[in-house]
């Protein structure tokens, strides 16, 4: 199983939004999709369509029992969308920092509950909570690669710094680099300030960002009162084709895939 954490200390810059288009184009082409909701708010949850106030069992059961593979297996829930499952959050999550405490193997909890999905799904995405914790650091010693979603505005520059300083502490205790990539979000062309936000990536962050931008789509925000990813319900929107083309730059191998999609 292939393991992207989406990831960025501030809120709003479009990692739901991510973990979700990216999640549904791969179910869209037959693969197994696994997204995981570790923000307390719950966000990837109530997209689907359940209420992170009421919902059980929920990640935080998952903690509680240490990440045992049978508690993995219980939560797993259908989204609507055929091949694409759903790890709910509740919002209990938020005491979790707490509950654990300085339990000992804490931050490989998820992992260890990834490890017993890992046949039946080929793709994982866990969307992460924009405050750095156990949550955080679960994500990050659990996936293989990290995808952090960068506002294309001044102010979002310092929440990327604050990510990347974080995920250079986490470094040290992953025995493996963690490769990421940064992908701009919300780019709308006409305003200068997105264009020189944009520069600004492009001048200090040359090696890890990606080469192209997610435009604003105001689709994006009809679509989570939907309940299906836009890639699946609009996939020629701005949008959706976007996020087609972040995709094929994480699996090249999925490029030739579009073909088999027709056109409306
Ligand atoms: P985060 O998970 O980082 O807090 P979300 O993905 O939830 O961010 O996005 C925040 C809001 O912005 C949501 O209402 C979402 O629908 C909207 N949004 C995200 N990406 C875009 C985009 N490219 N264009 C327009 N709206 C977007
Ligand atoms: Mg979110």
């Amino acid at each position: 199983m292939k393991v992207w954490t989406v990831a960025n200390q501030k809120g709003g810059v479009g990692k739901t939004t991510t973990a979700v288009s990216l999640a549904g184009l791969l179910a869209q082409r037959r693969h197994r999709v696994l997204l995981v909701d570790l923000d307390p708010h719950g966000s990837l949850t109530s997209y689907f369509g359940f209420d992170p106030e009421t919902v059980e069992p929920s990640i935080y059961d998952l903690f509680a029992a240490d990440g045992a593979g049978e508690v993995a297996q219980m939560l797993l829930r259908d989204t609507g969308v055929p091949g694409l499952s759903l790890l709910p959050a509740s919002t209990a999550l938020a005491t979790l920092d707490r509950q654990l405490g300085t339990r000992s193997g804490k931050g490989l909890i998820l992992r260890k509950a990834l490890g017993s999905l890992s046949d039946r799904y080929e793709y994982a995405f866990l969307d992460c909570p924009p405050m750095l914790g156990v949550l955080m650091v679960n994500a990050l010693a659990a996936c293989q690669e990290l995808l952090i979603p960068t506002q294309t505005e001044f102010l979002a520059l310092k929440g990327l710094e604050r990510m990347l300083t974080t995920l250079s502490m986490i470094q040290r205790s992953r025995h493996s680099e963690l490769p990421y990539r940064i992908v701009p979000t919300l780019f709308d062309r006409r305003t200068r300030a997105s264009v020189e936000a944009l520069r600004e990536l492009r001048e200090r962050y040359p090696e890890h960002l990606w080469n192209d931008t997610i435009p604003v789509d105001t689709q994006f925000r009809e679509a989570s009162r939907s309940g299906r990813p836009l890639t699946v319900s609009h996939p020629w929107s701005r949008g959706s084709q976007a996020y087609r083309r972040l995709l094929h730059e994480l699996l090249p191998e999925q490029a030739g895939e579009d073909e088999h999609q027709v056109a409306p």
